[in-house]
């Protein structure tokens, strides 16, 4: 496979053209950030651990029939994927309450939620990712209607998979970010699973396990990464 011109830099991936016109590679860089790019810093291993957690977790949700992007490993910090048109939205479930929720509706961090909740987000730095719902991503033509069930659908679909997958290494899922694209006609699962867009904690003690860790500041982010990574199973090379 002949790596061809980059196409796009986003704030911890780059995306590059391959020799095969549906296909792009994916380049997981060390660089992290939080609070809209306002912080900002280069952590060794991420690229790799992010890349090779994403492998795993994309692979599992394959196996259980949530179509995604993923093609293949190409090196450790670098997968193959389809070339989607991504879909500008956010799509977030909470089983228990943390982060913007919290903040938002005064609920204690750790409340079970039950249902859990579903939100989504408009990508855009500019306008700090705000809030929205179904009614705005149709009117201003984000999503068609139906575009917006099938997200839905996939997104409850993944909680189901993930939470039990995360429960048996002794973690909880707390909350995740998801963004679908357009491939052949199919909403398909994009961007990336891993502990920079999900919160999860140690299931016994609670104790934070991702990017919580790099936002407030509590230290050894990529070995708690590591540790996630470990207990899913996760092959590190
Ligand atoms: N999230 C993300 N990217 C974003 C916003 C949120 O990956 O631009 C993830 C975040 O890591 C968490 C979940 O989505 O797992 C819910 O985030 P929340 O709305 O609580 O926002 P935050 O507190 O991170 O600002």
């Amino acid at each position: 496979m002949q790596i061809g011109e980059q196409l796009y830099a986003g704030k911890a991936k780059s995306v590059y053209a391959t020799d095969n016109a549906d296909i792009l590679l994916m380049r997981f860089r060390d660089d992290t950030s939080a609070f809209d790019g306002e912080k900002k810093a280069s952590l060794a291993r991420k690229g790799a651990v992010n890349n090779q957690f994403n492998a795993y977790v994309m692979g599992q949700l394959e196996k259980a029939g949530v179509p995604t992007h993923f093609e293949g490993l190409h090196a450790a910090n670098e997968s193959l994927v389809k070339r989607m048109e991504m879909i500008p939205l956010e799509c977030v479930v909470r089983n228990l309450a943390a982060g913007s929720l919290c903040r938002r509706l005064g609920i204690k961090e750790g409340t079970e939620l039950t249902p859990p909740t579903y939100e989504l987000f408009l990508k855009s730095d500019a306008l700090h990712d705000p809030m929205i719902n179904e009614s705005h991503a149709a009117t201003f033509a984000w999503a068609t209607v139906a575009e917006l069930g099938r997200m839905k659908e996939l997104t409850f679909k993944v909680n189901d998979v993930l939470k039990q997958l995360f429960l048996d290494a002794g973690l909880l899922l707390v909350d995740y970010k998801l963004e679908f694209g357009r491939y052949r006609g199919d909403v398909v699962l994009g961007d990336e699973i891993s502990p920079d867009g999900c919160r999860i904690w140690d299931a016994r003690t609670r104790e934070k396990l991702d990017k919580d860790r790099f936002r407030q500041d509590l230290g050894n982010v990529i070995e708690a990464y590591e540790e996630v990574a470990r207990r899913l199973g996760v092959d590190l090379g």
